[in-house]
C-alpha cells in the first residue's frame, strides 16, 4: 500500500494510473480537490478495489495521521500543491498553506506513523518539486544538476523551495528516508485548463485570440507526463535514500515555438471552417512580472543510477495529447 497525495490533479492522477497498469500494490489518494482536482481523472478507477479515494488537506495534520494508522503504506508521495504561477503571484496565501505549511504538517504526521515502525529503513517519502526552485537560465548557460544553487523567482517557485527545504531537514535530521524530484514542464492528459497546452487548444477552438506573455522567447524544457510518472516510479523503488533527481525531457522550446506546435497540429486534425491557420489567433500579451527566462534539465544522475530516459518524442506526444484534448 502506499499513499499518494494530490493525485487528482494532473500528474498525480497519471501516476495513479500508471502506479496500477505496473503493479498491484493499492494506492491511498488524499486530496483535497481545490479548483484543480478533478474526480473524473480517476472515473476509470471507480470500482478498482486497489484505489482508494480521500477527500482531504494534507495541512490536516489529524487526518493524516488517521489515513496512515488505518492503511499502513509503506511510502508517501507527495504531489500535492498549489502549482500555477500567475495565481501565486495574484494571491500567495494558498501557496504558502499548503506548499509550505501543508508539507510540513505532512512530514511531521509521518515522521511520527514512521518513527513507530519496526522495519524504518524500508519506508520511503517521495516529494514532488519542480525545476524552477533553481530559477532562470541564461540562453548559454548548462542545464540545472542537482547541485545547482537555489533561485526560485515567483511565490509559487519560493514555497515549493521552502518545502524542499524542509524534507532535506526531515531527512538531515530525524532521518525520515526521502526522495525528491526536480521535473521540468509535464504536457499530456489530465491537465487543467489554465496551463499553457490545454489553454492554447481551448482558446484556438473557442476562436479566441490565444496569447504568449512578451516575446514569447520564454524557454521551457518539455517532458510527457508518461515519462514523469515512469521516472517517479523508479525513484520511489530505486533510488537512494536522502537523494534528489532532477527529470526532463531533453526538449527545449520556446513558449512561441509550442503554441506554433499546437497550432500546427490543430490545422492538420481539425482545420479552422475559413481554412485559415490557427496560429492568426496568436497574440502577444504584456508578459508575466518576474517571468524566469529559460528552464533545462539536466538528466545524468537518474540516466546512470536508474536507468530512466524519456522515451515520447515532443511531435508524437504533443499529437497525442492534442487528440486527447479533442475528445474530452
Ligand atoms: P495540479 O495543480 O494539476 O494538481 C494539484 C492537486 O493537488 C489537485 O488535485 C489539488 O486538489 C490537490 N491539492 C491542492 N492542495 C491540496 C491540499 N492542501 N491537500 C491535498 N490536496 C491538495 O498539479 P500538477 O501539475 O499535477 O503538479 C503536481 C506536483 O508536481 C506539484 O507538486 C507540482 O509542484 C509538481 N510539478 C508539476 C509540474 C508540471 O508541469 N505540472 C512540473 C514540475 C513539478
Amino acid at each position: 500500500m502506499i499513499l499518494v497525495t494530490g493525485c487528482a490533479g494532473f500528474i498525480g492522477s497519471n501516476f495513479v494510473h500508471y502506479w496500477l497498469t505496473h503493479c498491484d500494490e493499492p494506492v491511498v489518494n488524499l486530496d483535497k480537490l481545490t479548483y484543480a482536482g478533478n474526480l473524473d481523472n480517476l472515473q476509470s478507477l471507480a470500482n478498482d478495489p486497489r484505489h482508494t479515494f480521500v477527500r482531504g488537506d494534507i495541512a490536516d495534520r489529524l487526518l493524516v495521521k488517521n489515513i496512515l494508522k488505518q492503511y499502513q503504506p509503506r511510502a508517501v508521495v507527495n504531489f500535492a500543491a498549489e502549482t500555477h504561477v500567475d495565481r501565486s503571484i495574484a494571491g500567495p496565501d494558498a501557496f504558502i498553506e499548503t506548499n509550505v505549511l501543508g508539507t510540513f504538517n505532512l512530514l511531521e504526521a509521518v515522521r511520527e506513523y514512521w518513527s513507530t515502525k519496526p522495519e524504518k529503513e524500508s519506508f520511503r517519502f517521495v516529494q514532488i518539486s519542480t525545476d524552477e526552485v533553481y530559477g532562470s537560465l541564461s540562453p548559454l548557460d548548462p542545464p540545472f544538476t542537482e547541485r545547482h544553487p537555489y533561485a526560485p523567482n515567483s511565490p509559487y517557485s519560493a514555497s515549493k523551495a521552502s518545502a524542499d527545504h524542509l524534507v532535506r531537514a526531515w531527512h538531515h535530521t530525524y532521518g525520515l528516508p526521502t526522495l525528491s524530484t526536480h521535473c521540468s514542464n509535464n504536457y499530456g492528459r489530465f491537465q487543467f485548463p489554465e496551463k499553457l497546452i490545454p489553454l492554447v487548444i481551448n482558446r484556438a477552438l473557442s476562436e479566441q485570440l490565444i496569447p504568449i506573455y512578451g516575446d514569447g522567447q520564454q524557454v521551457r524544457d518539455w517532458l510527457h507526463v508518461s515519462d514523469s510518472c515512469e521516472a517517479i516510479y523508479r525513484v520511489l523503488n530505486k533510488g537512494r535514500i536522502g537523494e534528489t533527481y532532477n527529470i526532463g525531457g531533453h526538449c527545449e522550446k520556446t513558449n512561441l515555438e509550442i503554441v506554433g506546435m499546437i497550432c500546427t497540429v490543430l490545422d492538420q486534425v481539425h482545420p479552422r471552417n475559413d481554412g485559415k491557420s490557427y496560429k492568426t489567433q496568436i497574440t502577444h500579451v504584456e508578459d508575466r512580472p518576474g517571468h524566469d527566462r529559460r528552464y533545462a534539465i539536466d538528466t545524468t544522475k537518474i540516466a546512470k543510477e536508474l536507468g530512466w530516459r524519456p522515451t515520447m518524442t515532443f511531435e508524437s506526444g504533443i499529437r497525442q495529447t492534442v487528440e486527447w484534448y479533442l475528445n474530452h
